[in-house]
């Protein structure tokens, strides 16, 4: 819904109400008024025409003889002012709130157009609507103090399908070189050559209005243009700019006069000439007028016929559509005259049923909003430091990051994601925006980072590409559950291989199967069973023999565990014995046989795992400590600067001195530059050392990285070579034997171990 503004108080009302185009009729006094032929309904809105039987003669293959028509107003022996009342004083008000209005006089040449237009010069009672317009317009401005309305005033006149400034004569316009031409622009139409007058108050409007009548009058004599067949249009153009500068919304609006030119039709006899040139121009224009009005009433029309005539195109934003419309239509009173009054009527019974939809010209002022953000901005800061100092928040910065705050950010964030940092301290929005950005930024390097991990590691294979899978399966390269077996690189040996009798390429169906399957043949072997002859969990030792583990697994304990928790005991009571405890009939969960590693035999990669942490710790603190420093210093070389500049600002305020080429400045000013350098040495030293850090945090990163993954290699191994390989066997891995632990595949193992026992005869497999 559009809403438009009226008055001071009453800014909107309901708007978007389509509005119909206004017809009025006003009747040329006339002592020999033809009562018996037109007669006026009582609500004065209507017109009955009736043609005596005798008369009608002249009316050429037209039998009717009756004609009503419904108008807005039908002004019989109306006064000027009460004219003025009825058909502009709404539209000039409008205007104020940025619609566009026009009105016309239209009708045949005599029956008072220009009497309604601008009225007798002479008498200032009988003054049409033009001067009373004018007048509307810097009344209402004088009641609007909160607004800065200014208003302008040009007066166009089109004979003959030409445009003529009837104000080009006054000394502020230069002469004109070319012809002027009609200009459409995103803003509206204009004419180009077409002078236009500020006016700044009654008088001078008034002055403008009687500068172009005379001209009017004089063309008609020295151009020999009769002033009665020409179409004049006086506009007013009004911009109202609120008052308050924060308002950077303003409007503008034009109200076009028209006093058109005599729409009576020649007779067909006897014209030729001048005359002849001149209705057909008339013509043609006052009817391409109605077409274009009549197509701005069809909503389902898109194209309006405005550029047939200079009429219609100059009128352009001003006819129908978005503005209001007021058509009066001029007519005699007397029976002689009846065929052009019925024509005139018929003109302005079409134009009635015209819909019109009018809107306010709202626009913006660029300046003024740039302005008023600027100023907004300015106090937003300052609320800002307000606020900050009450919550006891002193020197945060607000401005945009640079790069070594951002590298900050990012190394909490990376810190926050390893667990060595338990939050990230909220400091402002722009902080917390950096903040979610980093996140974006580790993540995706981390995800690049563990792909690149699998593709060194692994040959991927696509779950969708069934040949690849079955390819991959009679290779025995992958178990059915699509887990791949074993590793290429041969790091990873101890995981993944079943150990039990689950052949390479036998297919089984499902995961439920496979287990079966397993159980079953595990059941079998009973006590010689490298596992002692009970049924495994399988569901716990297929998590701890596959590479991909998820719950419970050492790899995510030990991320979990990096830097934060490295001194104190996983949350699990394990049992801290030096000697190896007698083997347990299931093997224990991984996190528990790890912290028994931990103190076992991996007690010295795991104190050297560490000690790499604890210095990668210390460098980060230091590092985010130096940063702050940074902070800091840039902070105070920003202080310094604006001091500085005020400094300087004040130099300039009170004159400056120079002495032999040489600024003369004072103590304050020379201590500041002092300062500046000095801050500036120190930025630069802690800059260098930040990067040392950075270099050497990255080192030892690699390291800690490095430690990990041996201490998880040698866990996995001791883990196996513990609950997998038969205690006899076991022997010739103990230290000083001739197999180094992890030397050789589990599976290679235990399969070797099975081997020996079927040579040797141990027939315990069936024994129940
Ligand atoms: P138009 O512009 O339509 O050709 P004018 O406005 O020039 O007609 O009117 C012709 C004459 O009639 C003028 O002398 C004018 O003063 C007079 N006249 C027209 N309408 C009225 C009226 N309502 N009251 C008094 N005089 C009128
Ligand atoms: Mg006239």
């Amino acid at each position: 819904m559009m809403r438009r503004k009226n008055d001071n108080k009453r800014y909107f009302t309901r708007m978007g109400t389509r509005k119909k185009v206004h017809a009025f009729v006003r009747v040329k006094p006339t002592d020999d008024f033809a009562h018996e032929m037109i007669k006026y309904g009582d609500d004065n809105k209507s017109i009955d025409i009736h043609i005596k039987k005798d008369l009608q003669k002249g009316f050429v293959n037209n039998k009717q003889t009756d004609w009503s028509f419904k108008l807005d107003g039908v002004l019989h022996n109306a006064s000027q002012d009460l004219v003025y009342e009825t058909v502009a004083k709404d539209v000039v008000a409008q205007a104020l709130d940025g619609y566009n209005g026009t009105i016309m006089c239209y009708g045949q040449t005599g029956a008072g157009k220009t009497y309604t237009m601008t009225g007798t010069t002479e008498n200032y009672k009988h003054r049409g609507i033009l001067p009373r317009a004018l007048q509307q317009v810097f009344r209402m401005i004088e009641e609007r103090p909160t607004h800065a309305i200014t208003v302008r005033v040009s007066y166009l006149e089109i004979y003959n399908e030409s445009l003529f400034d009837l104000l080009s004569t006054l000394p502020c316009v230069g002469p004109s070189v070319t012809p002027m031409t009609i200009v459409e622009n995103p803003q509206g139409v204009f004419i180009k050559g077409l002078s236009v007058h500020l006016t700044s108050q009654e008088e001078d409007a008034f002055s403008l209005l009687f500068e172009g009548e005379t001209n009017r009058i004089i063309a008609s004599h020295t151009m020999n243009k009769n002033s009665s067949r020409s179409h004049c249009i006086f506009t007013i153009y009004v911009e109202a700019h609120s008052r308050t500068l924060s308002d950077e919304k303003y409007i503008t609006s034009k109200i076009n006069l028209v006093d058109l030119a005599g729409s009576e039709r020649l007779k067909k006899s006897g014209s030729e000439g001048r005359v002849l040139k001149e209705a057909t121009y008339i013509n043609k224009s006052l009817s391409f007028l109605e077409q274009a009005i009549i197509a701005l009433g069809d909503q389902k029309r898109d194209h309006i016929p405005f550029r047939q005539c200079k009429l219609t195109h100059a009128l352009k934003d001003s006819l129908g559509g978005n503005c209001n419309m007021v058509l009066l239509t001029n007519i005699y009173g007397e029976a002689s005259q009846l065929e052009e009054t019925l024509s005139s009527l018929r003109f302005a019974s079409r134009m009635k049923l015209v819909t019109t939809e009018p809107a306010i010209n709202e626009k913006y002022d660029a300046e003024r909003m740039v302005k008023n953000l600027e100023k907004e901005l300015a106090l937003l800061k300052q609320e800002l430091a307000i606020h900050d100092s009450l919550a006891n928040r002193t020197l945060v910065n607000y401005d945009p990051m640079d790069e070594i705050q951002i590298a900050e950010i990012n190394s909490q964030v990376r810190r926050y994601l390893e667990g060595t940092l338990d939050e990230i301290d909220i400091i402002n929005l722009r902080q917390i925006q950096e903040v979610f950005n980093q996140f974006r930024v580790v993540l995706s390097q981390q995800e690049q980072e563990v792909e690149l991990t699998l593709r060194r590691k692994y040959t991927l294979i696509d779950k969708n590409d069934f040949a690849a899978i079955s390819a991959v399966q009679k290779a025995g390269l992958m178990d059915v559950d699509g887990h791949l077996v074993g590793e290429p690189d041969g790091q990873g040996f101890g995981l993944g291989v079943t150990p039990f009798s689950a052949k390479p390429g036998k297919k089984a169906k499902s995961k439920k199967m496979f287990k079966e399957q397993l159980s079953t043949s595990a059941r079998k072997e009973g006590a010689s069973s490298p596992v002692g002859g009970k049924d495994l969990d399988f569901s716990t030792s297929k998590t701890q023999l596959t590479p991909s583990s998820k719950e419970g697994d050492v790899k995510d304990m030990l991320m979990r565990d990096r830097e934060t928790s490295s001194t104190e005991p996983l949350p699990l009571d394990s049992p801290k014995e030096e000697l190896r405890p007698p083997r347990p009939s299931t093997p224990p969960p991984k996190p528990v046989a790890f912290e028994d590693f931990k103190n076992e035999r991996g007690s010295e990669i795991n104190r050297i795992f560490k000690e790499n942490k604890s210095i990668l710790n210390e460098r980060r603190k230091r590092a985010s400590e130096t940063t702050q420093r940074i902070n800091a210093i840039k902070r105070e070389m920003d202080m310094t600067k604006e001091a500085l500049n005020f400094q300087k600002s004040l130099r300039e305020k009170q004159g400056e001195y120079e002495n032999k080429g040489l600024m003369i400045i004072d103590e304050e000013e020379f201590l500041l530059i002092l300062k500046l350098k000095d801050l500036k040495k120190q930025y630069r030293t802690e800059y260098q050392d930040l990067r040392d850090l950075k270099a050497e945090i990255q080192y030892c990163q690699h390291l800690v990285d490095q430690c990990r993954h041996r201490l998880l290699m040698e866990f996995d191994i001791w883990y196996n070579e513990s609950f997998f390989i038969p205690e006899d066997i076991q022997v010739s891995l103990k230290p000083g034997s001739s197999i180094r632990p992890g030397m050789v595949p589990i599976s290679r193992i235990v399969s070797l171990h099975n081997y020996l026992k079927t040579m040797m005869g141990f027939q315990q497999a069936h024994r129940k």
